[in-house]
């Protein structure tokens, strides 16, 4: 019988989110499983691990990662009406690929990176997120990254880690490091 799959959120203050959900993604790679990484914030994705999944990628097409365009910018109500609305609309378009990839039953992994800051932020209704999350193929595993990860979508996840911020090198001024922060 098929497995029900599950859901996993990575949140808290320290570092390893993303890092944690891309290692995971590695480990589904390599059981043949079928990887949808997407990505709510601009330039979140480093070179070091584009490259990576680009190279895994040429192997043999199971794992594909995709930035949402400028629909998940930061943004808020502050600035100009006009700029925002249109950010609006471009960010509803984004999340009907994402409902699109995710309700296609095509992947076994789908990793929804930094969604928690969009949702922080107001980019996306957690109503549509719990809706998704709700209503995802059964098999489907997700992954949720971003600090704030909100109390609806906790409840309704299998798997929750919280990383603990005890120190980070930026705290003594050491600048982000290639191969550890990209
Ligand atoms: P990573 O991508 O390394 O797993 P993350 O996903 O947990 O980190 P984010 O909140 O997405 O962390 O922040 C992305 C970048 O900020 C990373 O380069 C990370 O090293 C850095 N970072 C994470 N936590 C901290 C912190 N507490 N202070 C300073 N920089 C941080
Ligand atoms: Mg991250």
């Amino acid at each position: 019988m098929e497995q029900k799959g599950l859901l996993l959120i990575n949140t808290g203050e320290g570092k390893g989110k993303t890092t944690a959900a891309l290692g995971t993604a590695l480990r589904a790679w390599g059981n043949g499983q079928k990887v949808l990484i997407l990505q709510f914030i601009k330039g979140g994705w480093k070179y070091g691990e584009l490259n990576s999944i680009e190279a895994l990628h040429k192997i043999n097409g199971n794992i594909e990662i995709r930035p949402m365009g400028d629909g998940f910018v930061f943004h808020n109500r502050k600035e100009d009406e006009e700029v925002y609305q249109k950010k609006k609309l471009l960010a509803e378009k984004a999340w009907n690929m994402v409902v699109q990839e995710v309700m296609s039953d095509a992947w076994d992994l789908v990793i929804l990176d930094e969604i928690n800051y969009a949702i922080q932020f107001e980019m996306i209704n957690v109503e549509k997120v719990v809706q998704l999350v709700t209503e995802r193929p059964s098999r489907l595993n997700m992954i949720l990254t971003g600090r704030y990860a909100r109390p609806e979508l906790i409840e309704l996840a299998d798997t929750v880690t919280e990383m603990t911020l005890i120190k980070h090198a930026f705290q003594k001024g050491i600048h982000a490091r290639k191969g550890i922060e990209f």
